[in-house]
């Protein structure tokens, strides 16, 4: 539910991207955001589609334990390669991709036992978790 566009805004000389917004229980709303800057490993995603899942749904009724406003929904995200600070060579600018929202530590057990969406750190894109991160999880490694 991130909107596909973002353009540069020649006033504010800020990239901005539109991105549906919760705000509240049963409310939410688009709006510009400043386009999430990437970080070394990190790839941007220029969202082509969302699915909106019972987890939206939850999250949309107020009802989600950690979904918390302000928040950039949607996590089931498919789209296209717009940035990349990597030295990989597997991803290219303008390659569809389809995004994991799982967010795992990397370092516990069940990480390193290939099992991250048991990681006791698991964070989801858009959902919850480090605050800081919730925007910007629309990049990510
Ligand atoms: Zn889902
Ligand atoms: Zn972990």
């Amino acid at each position: 539910m991130i909107d596909y566009v973002y353009y540069k805004n020649k006033d504010k000389e800020l990239d901005l991207i539109k991105a549906a917004l919760y705000k509240n229980s049963r409310v939410v709303e688009v709006k510009e955001i400043k386009k999430p800057e990437i970080k070394d490993n990190e790839a941007l995603i220029k969202v082509k589609y969302t699915g909106i899942c019972g987890t939206d749904i939850h999250i949309y009724e107020g009802l989600h334990p950690r979904a918390k406003a302000p928040l950039v929904m949607s996590h089931e995200i498919s789209g296209i390669v717009d940035e990349i600070r990597t030295n990989r060579k597997d991803m290219k600018i303008g390659e569809r991709v389809v995004i994991n929202p799982l967010i795992s530590c990397g370092n516990c057990f069940p990480c390193k036992e290939n099992n991250p969406h048991l990681c006791p750190n698991l964070n989801l894109v858009s959902i919850g978790g480090n605050k800081k991160r919730q925007i910007e999880n629309i990049a990510y490694n």
